[in-house]
């Protein structure tokens, strides 16, 4: 069988249960809030959303989740919510989204992003895109991404969400992890990777990198992103910025994925960790 995934339900599928996060599960839906307090938020912040994949079966679903982000924060896109970032001027709810991974399913997201007036961002690995062979890909999302095969978008369509007025950055050339790598193995990770997007759509400036959380990057990462002309660099770490961040400094951003029920994402803009 050689079919690519489609479907959230495939997913679930594929993974077997797991009782941890049945548990986290249930302690959420427990404590979620049936509606977003707008009392229980910052009058001023910055929400940087990530996500990965957008499955044909979650599209009215996202849909809901971010109608109801919609409602307390202003969407801007990634380059104007990093801007505000580092000059301070945060002087109400912001919100922008972006996407890891490159997955071909950002284009229906793109679409559902079109309907909102929102621009979105997307962080690609250049190696994976335009690939079609199967077995590549398997071996791809299998090792670097524990998922099942997902197909990944094209130059066309990167060059087409552009002219949407979405944005491209880099997730590094082949989503390896960089804490692992020697300082020339992380600046071949950063450097081909940025040179073939610029190869094929011109300048980029913002970095995502792969696994997201704080042990998965380090000083000598960082100087080497920075260092090769990336003005930002964003992370998985949850929380909304209330203040100027300094250049330099890791981007957090909240993990909403399109499966998280209603409560999980109220529980989440809620708890707005600084
Ligand atoms: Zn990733």
């Amino acid at each position: 069988m050689s079919e690519f995934i489609k479907t959230y339900r495939q997913i679930k599928d594929h993974q077997s249960s797991n009782y941890r996060g049945s548990l986290k599960d249930i302690y959420l839906n427990t404590i979620g809030p049936s509606k977003i307090r707008t009392e229980k938020l910052p009058k001023t912040s910055l929400l940087f959303i990530v996500f990965h994949s957008l499955f044909q079966d979650q599209k009215e679903h996202f849909k809901k989740l971010l109608l109801e982000i919609q409602n307390e924060y202003t969407f801007i896109s990634y380059s104007e919510a990093t801007e505000r970032l580092h000059s301070g001027n945060i002087d109400k709810r912001y919100a922008c989204i972006s996407a890891d991974d490159g997955f071909k399913n950002f284009m229906d997201a793109s679409y559902l992003f079109d309907e909102l007036g929102i621009s979105g961002m997307v962080f690609i690995n250049s190696h994976l895109i335009g690939e079609t062979n199967y077995d590549l890909i398997s071996k791809h999302c299998a090792e670097r991404l524990l998922s099942p095969p997902i197909e990944f978008l094209t130059w066309n369509e990167i060059e087409d969400l552009r002219k949407r007025g979405h944005e491209i950055g880099n997730h590094g050339w082949k989503h390896k992890k960089l804490t692992q790598l020697s300082a020339s193995e992380i600046e071949e990770e950063v450097c081909v990777g940025k040179e073939e997007i610029e190869h094929k759509i011109g300048p980029i400036s913002h970095y995502a990198y792969t696994y997201g959380r704080a042990e998965f990057i380090n000083k000598k990462a960082m100087d080497i992103i920075f260092k090769s002309g990336h003005e930002t660099i964003g992370s998985a770490i949850r929380g909304q910025h209330l203040n100027k961040l300094d250049r330099g400094t890791l981007i957090k951003r909240e993990l909403i994925e399109p499966s998280y029920p209603l409560k999980h994402m109220r529980y989440f803009v809620e708890k707005h960790r600084n």
